[in-house]
């Protein structure tokens, strides 16, 4: 399970603080899939980031799978990400001087998995995303969604324990958009656990669960069936 507890981040630039996050008291049960909403500044990326351990709280804590980690030193964190965090951008922020191949194997070079395996598991997760047959190419050579299919492909490689997702499908068109999101909810149903940021009412249905963000709070939370 995830859970934070009064979370609060407060950006201090030019003696100008801004509250990010004011209190966000969050449970989130394994394989869940949750999507985050709310207006633009509302702090849904701020809190995907503490989330996904890219920064640090400045009040409250945050459980990750029973492991605290507000407090934790930048070196702490990026170890704990290894291997237990998968990140999927709008952007899709793949490596463009590396293959589609080598982009999906790096988690599993990180985590020194010996070459035979990771060879096996790389093609595995290709032929999941419907992404084999474009192993050799660069990521510009793609289309949108082909790239996404190869990010999600990378984030999932190494089997974390929690995937966050931040508007995965903000540059694609419909078609692929729905792909992705059919990709995202048959990981899910796998056993992923997911987070997800989006603006799509459409995207967000397919979650269990929509939290709502306002200024900083959480607002509402509202259950699908
Ligand atoms: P959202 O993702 O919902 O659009 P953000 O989490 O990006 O919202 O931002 C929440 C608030 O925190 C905004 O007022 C934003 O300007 C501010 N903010 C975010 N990141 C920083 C930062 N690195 N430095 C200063 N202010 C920031």
């Amino acid at each position: 399970m995830i859970k934070t507890v009064d979370l609060q981040k407060i950006f201090t630039t030019d003696e100008v603080e801004t509250t990010a996050l004011n209190g966000i008291n969050i449970e989130i049960q394994p394989g869940e899939f949750v999507a985050i909403m709310g207006p633009s500044g509302c702090g849904k990326s701020t809190l995907l980031n503490i989330l996904g351990m890219l920064d640090n709280p400045s009040e409250g804590q945050y459980h990750f799978f029973g492991t605290e980690v507000a407090r934790m030193s930048e070196r702490q964190r990026a170890n704990l990400r290894k291997g237990n965090i998968g990140f999927v951008f709008q952007s899709f922020n793949l490596i463009d001087e590396l293959t589609v191949f080598e982009n999906v194997e790096l988690p599993l070079l990180y985590l020194k998995v010996p070459a035979g395996e990771r060879k096996k598991r790389v093609e595995a997760v290709l032929e999941r995303m419907n992404i084999m047959h474009r192993r050799n190419h660069f990521p510009q050579r793609l289309s949108g969604g082909q790239q996404q299919r190869a990010a999600i492909a990378r984030a999932v490689i190494a089997e974390p324990k929690l995937i966050l997702a931040d508007e995965p499908t903000g540059n694609l068109d419909s078609a692929n958009g729905l792909e992705v999101m059919n990709l995202l909810t048959q990981l899910n149903q796998a056993g992923a656990t997911i987070v997800m940021v989006t603006h799509s009412p459409h995207d967000s249905g397919f979650a269990h669960r929509v939290i709502n963000l306002f200024d900083g709070k959480v607002v509402t939370e509202n259950f699908h069936i």
